[in-house]
């Protein structure tokens, strides 16, 4: 059974939601479509990916949410005019950042802020320290001098395995997990590495058939086989970026956005995922690789949008730095 804040049969936790369609799941792992009640609609706080609601089942496998249950956590995210609750009862937030050109100590700091605040507990993971071996015991410092006792979990891309045996040692039965971090930087693969344990489990579940799987990718939370959940909702994509201007990023490309959406993973960087729909489309011919650069470009830029010039300062350099090591070494 699942960790659930009460043994009711009634309890439920949301695991779905966009617009007043939900999906909720009981602590037996049964799945239900989900809608609120009347009077819940008119209430100041909807229920949230994560939230634990009670209700009743009718028509035999639909639920009616009647009642919040209280939040022990709540992660916002700040835009321009207020705001906006993303996820609830999140317990862990793994602030993913890689150790080359996206490393900002100043965004870190931003991270934790609002995982204070929101009263999660956060884990820093440092990926792709395989490609700048030199610089890791300098990037650790550096991270815990601002970070004081937060633990720094170093991943690599080629040990896949590592990785998971890593996270898992964060990931208790008690646990709800995010990974927040910058595009890129390979907060979808480290997700898939963890959902591929909970896929093979519900393929075993459904004896083999392809149907659990398709209902799990729909799914922005899911649990693993030793009951940790995880969350990969669209909405926790822009954590830490001013989220009007992201939209504006993502209305001046049509093309990419329309395309990423057919990608398999909800959190697809557009990298080397299985399913990617932007990279099948570079690949036949149907949208330039330099299309594609040029939104990522726009995308970092949007990023400094939220720092002041010296810091924006202090990135561009950091970039430069970065690709020059690159150059180099090809
Ligand atoms: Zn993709």
């Amino acid at each position: 059974m699942l960790n659930f804040p009460n043994d009711s049969l009634n309890t439920a936790r949301i695991i779905f939601q966009s617009h007043d369609q939900y999906q909720v799941i009981f602590a037996d792992r049964s799945v239900h479509q989900a809608t609120l009640a009347g009077r819940m609609q008119l209430a100041d706080a909807l229920p949230l990916i994560g939230d634990f609601v009670s209700g009743q089942v009718y028509d035999q496998d639909k639920f009616l949410i009647t009642t919040l249950l209280p939040r022990q956590t709540l992660l916002t995210r700040a835009s321009n005019q207020q705001d906006q609750a993303i996820a609830a009862n999140v317990t862990t937030v793994f602030i993913t950042m890689s150790l080359n050109a996206d490393f900002s100590t100043n965004r870190v700091e931003r991270y934790l802020t609002l995982v204070w605040d929101s009263g999660a507990t956060p884990v820093i993971v440092l990926t792709k320290a395989d490609l700048e071996p030199e610089l890791l015991v300098q990037r650790q410092l550096e991270l815990e001098a601002i970070a004081f006792g937060v633990p720094i979990v170093t991943t690599t891309s080629t040990t896949p395995l590592v990785a998971r045996e890593q996270l898992n040692a964060y990931l208790q039965p008690t646990t709800t997990a995010v990974f927040v971090g910058s595009s890129g930087v390979g907060k979808s693969t480290l997700l898939n590495i963890l959902a591929a344990q909970q896929l093979q489990s519900t393929k075993a579940v459904r004896g083999g058939d392809d149907k659990g799987r398709h209902t799990t990718t729909a799914r922005q939370l899911f649990y693993l086989p030793n009951g940790a959940a995880l969350i990969d909702s669209p909405g926790i994509r822009g954590v830490g970026v001013a989220s009007s201007t992201t939209t504006a990023t993502a209305q001046s490309f049509p093309d990419i956005t329309s395309l990423a959406q057919q990608c398999r993973f909800n959190d697809c960087q557009h990298e080397q995922e299985p399913g990617c729909a932007v990279q099948a489309a570079i690949a036949n011919g149907e949208l330039s690789a330099q299309r594609l650069a040029d939104y990522r470009r726009l995308l970092r830029e949007t990023e400094y949008a939220t720092m002041n010039s010296r810091q924006i300062t202090a990135a561009k350099i950091k970039r430069m730095v970065g690709n020059k090591k690159n150059l180099r070494r090809r």
